[in-house]
């Protein structure tokens, strides 16, 4: 069953019983001006150049990396709460900046959309709690992210990656305060149109950021080194301006 939207989480009650909501950490931004992939399942060659994805069970922190911890919709177990309590703890560290991936798969999951939706839910309130933006895996449930995002009344920003879709989806999302980060398969015709000052980029499975930069430069006509300073910039934005 779905949480309803008056449900209170047991996590509120965590942070604010233990932390107080004031002393939710906001992280220590000094070094993210560097970050230049906001999404990469393997560390960058350069400590502090991209987010590093983990689940919470891998997050065993490394000197100079930040990070990004959730539950992948494709890794709910059964056990998904005691996923998610382990989750409480690591999203406190200073160094993990955003809370995910984590999001809505109806193609590629086989987890029910409900249990989905659920945890998705859990992910969004740790969220606006501790003032930290979510990284969204979103495949064929963009009306439910959206709703959802309306019901909660989600103030962080959310930045979806991967994105695919055309200028219309760009847009639409985009009106909902939403970010979309860009990887290896990407519509070049968007690429061409979006203003580089709202341009996310990320190497995601791949561990090949540079090739990213290069085809993304080539699509655009931009220096690779002025579209690093523009992506780095927006994602320093995006993460101290929350
Ligand atoms: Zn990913």
């Amino acid at each position: 069953m779905a949480l309803s939207k008056d449900s209170i989480s047991p996590y509120d009650a965590y942070f604010a019983a233990i932390l107080g909501v004031d002393q939710a950490t906001t992280p220590s931004h000094k070094r993210t001006t560097m970050i230049y992939d906001v999404h990469s399942h393997n560390y960058p060659t350069v400590p502090g150049t991209a987010i590093v994805q983990l689940t919470p069970e891998a997050f065993h922190p490394q000197t100079g990396h930040f990070y990004s911890v959730g539950l992948h919709p494709w890794d709910i177990r059964d056990d998904w709460r005691t996923q998610m309590s382990k989750l409480l703890v690591m999203a406190l560290h200073t160094h993990v900046v955003m809370i995910g991936e984590t999001g809505l798969d109806k193609k590629n999951s086989s987890t029910p959309i409900d249990v989905q939706m659920e945890v998705f839910r859990e992910h969004i309130r740790l969220s606006e709690l501790i003032r930290k933006p979510l990284i969204v895996h979103c495949v064929k449930a963009f009306d439910e992210l959206l709703a959802i995002r309306k019901e909660m009344k989600a103030q962080r920003p959310w930045i979806i990656h991967g994105f695919r879709g055309g200028i219309e989806q760009w847009k639409q999302l985009h009106r909902a305060g939403l970010y979309m980060s860009i990887g290896h398969s990407y519509n070049p015709e968007l690429i061409k149109t979006i203003d580089p000052e709202h341009l996310l980029l990320e190497s995601d499975v791949f561990n090949d950021i540079e090739t990213i930069y290069d085809l993304v430069s080539s699509t655009n006509n931009l220096e690779v080194s002025t579209l690093k300073h523009h992506v780095a910039s927006n994602i320093h934005h995006i993460l101290t301006h929350i």
